[in-house]
């Protein structure tokens, strides 16, 4: 089993990016796992229709004793299995709690024994790299961390702190550092300067991913461009980016 967590500044296009990744590595054939480590809980609507799926916080806090794993755990698109570890009503608790939560309780109803999957993506937002979301940065989870950037100030400045979390932490059984993904917003000198991070964080650039209108009008029916316009360019970047990540996950 591959454990992968894509890491990212809110908004950079993290969920966009995993969840089609999801259907390209399933169009392959891999049996596909997302985990959705964002308080929004919105990882995986692109593969649900745009129906939101109860989150792994909120049904351990309805303290129901009848739960089963597939109360947690649900089909998606092409198979893609689907959890939201979910968070706090924004202002009140703490945000990492549901990701804590989700990876102690999938543990427990022995998610990956019950469904074995392939590949496992964990879709995290990475601007604090504080306790609950750098959890997922620890080798006892995840074998390999991406990092999505766009060539924007802030989304470089969180992918070089999420690197540089990684560095620091290299001895200590933490996960490898399999690149960054550059999902295009097409500012200035975009890709040299992304080529640049790559390379003062000891990274690759190992996709790029092209800015492209059909990405909303997938969102508008709850639908990833893999799904609805599987021949585009963007679609076809996104299979790219699959060989790309099996190569460096060590896989083929
Ligand atoms: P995150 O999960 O990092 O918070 P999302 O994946 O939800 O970000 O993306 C934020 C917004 O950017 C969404 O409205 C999405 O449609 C848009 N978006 C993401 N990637 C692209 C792209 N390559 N081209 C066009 N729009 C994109
Ligand atoms: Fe929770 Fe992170 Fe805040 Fe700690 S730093 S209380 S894990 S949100
Ligand atoms: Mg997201």
């Amino acid at each position: 089993m591959i454990r992968a967590a894509i890491y990212g500044k809110g908004g950079i296009g993290k969920s966009t990016t995993t969840s089609n990744l999801a259907v390209a590595l399933s169009e392959m054939g891999y049996k596909v796992m997302q985990i959705g480590c964002d308080p929004k809980a919105d990882s995986t609507r692109m593969l649900t229709g745009g129906r939101a799926i109860p989150t792994v916080l909120e049904l351990v806090r309805s303290r129901r004793d009848d739960l089963q794993v597939s109360d947690f755990v649900q089909e998606g698109y092409n198979g893609v299995l689907c959890v939201e570890a979910g968070g706090p009503m924004p202002g009140i608790g703490c945000a990492g709690r549901g990701i804590i939560t989700a990876f102690d309780t999938l543990a427990e109803m022995k998610a990956y024994e019950v469904y074995q999957p392939d590949i496992v993506l964990y879709d995290v937002l990475g601007d604090v790299v504080c306790g609950g979301f750098a959890m997922p940065l620890r080798g006892e989870y995840t074998d390999v961390v991406f990092i999505v950037t766009s060539g924007e100030m802030m989304s470089m400045y969180a992918a070089s702190n999420i690197a540089a979390a990684l560095a620091n932490f290299r001895s200590r059984d933490y996960a490898r550092y399999g690149g960054l993904i550059l999902n295009r917003r097409n500012v200035d000198k975009e890709l040299e300067l992304v080529q640049q991070l790559a390379a003062e964080t000891q990274g690759e650039l190992i996709a790029v991913i092209p800015r492209a209108a059909e990405i909303q009008k997938g969102e508008e029916q709850g639908k990833t461009v893999m799904e609805i316009f599987p021949e585009t360019e963007i679609a076809q970047g996104y299979r790219t980016l699959a060989r790309r990540f099996l190569e460096v996950c060590g896989h083929e």
